[in-house]
């Protein structure tokens, strides 16, 4: 599941492709991934003649912002992906929605699993859609904080560190991928509770969060073998040659030589080290 790097390295692209573009025509071919809307007119009409001004994001959610006020909401759910397309090119299995420009140029939104969805709204009623845009933490990227409002939320939730990072009411845009990476840069285990930090060890934390998501993003997000993820352009991304602990299990860690270690709990996956993380 594509989580805050990759879905900031989309918003990124967007905002040099398609800002300033005007919707020209649109097709969706089924009501699954603009679920919202009553029918698939009632859809394309927000969207026609709507000229795109900005892209921005709020945790894994996409808000591209039209010239009539309204939003268009992506979220790529499981597998969706947003690609950068030419008319002639040839058609892919699985797109739902294409929006062609009077410019020229497509983008397509491509989502096999089909848990992804589009959307257009008002500013005024985007978190009555999605409630949970009303309660969403901190973004390490958008809004850095210092790290001593940091240490007094994190000493304040009294929670295991992984289940802590990845909940998006507390940070937004984390997931089983990025938790993982961070927990092993900070040297901290994914059960430790939060109160026991030391202020040395929520100083590294703080740092690991920040400086893991910004890498991240410099490499393009992870793509992952089973997973979909892909950038604006169909290309995957790279910091999955960087990971440390995710998807290494029996791999010798890349600090200490010990294998790294797998946990599954509750069809999740953890991954660490158990001699470097404390
Ligand atoms: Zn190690």
């Amino acid at each position: 599941m594509p989580e805050l790097p990759e879905v900031e390295t989309i918003r990124r692209d967007l905002e040099k492709e398609v800002v300033g573009k005007r919707v020209k025509s649109v097709e969706a071919t089924g009501m699954r991934t603009i679920r919202r809307h009553t029918s698939k007119k009632q859809f394309i009409g927000k969207l026609e003649g709507a000229k795109i001004t900005g892209v921005t994001r709020k945790g894994k959610y996409l808000l591209v912002r039209l010239d009539t006020g309204d939003i268009l909401v992506v979220h790529l759910g499981m597998s969706g992906q947003l690609l950068r397309a030419a008319p002639k090119d040839a058609p892919i299995k699985h797109t739902h929605v294409v929006i062609s420009f009077t410019q020229g140029g497509q983008l397509r939104f491509v989502d096999p699993r089909t848990f992804g969805e589009m959307f257009v709204t008002t500013p005024e009623a985007l978190e009555d859609d999605v409630p949970e845009l009303a309660e969403l933490g901190f973004d390490p990227i958008e809004e850095p904080m210092s790290w001593t409002v940091f240490a007094e939320r994190l000493v304040a939730k009294k929670t295991k560190l992984k289940a802590l990072l990845m909940d998006q009411k507390f940070i937004a845009g984390l997931g089983n991928i990025y938790s993982d990476e961070i927990l092993f840069a900070a040297g901290l285990r994914y059960d430790r509770s939060s109160e026991t930090l030391s202020t040395q060890e929520i100083r590294r934390l703080y740092r690991a969060l920040v400086e893991t998501l910004h890498d991240a993003i410099k490499h393009r997000g992870s793509s992952l073998a089973d997973e979909q993820y892909r950038d604006l352009f169909g290309e995957v991304g790279d910091f999955q040659s960087q990971h440390k602990v995710y998807a290494r299990e029996g791999e010798s860690c890349r600090r200490c030589r010990a294998p790294i270690q797998r946990l599954k709990v509750g069809g999740r996956s953890t991954f660490y080290c158990e001699q470097c993380q404390v």
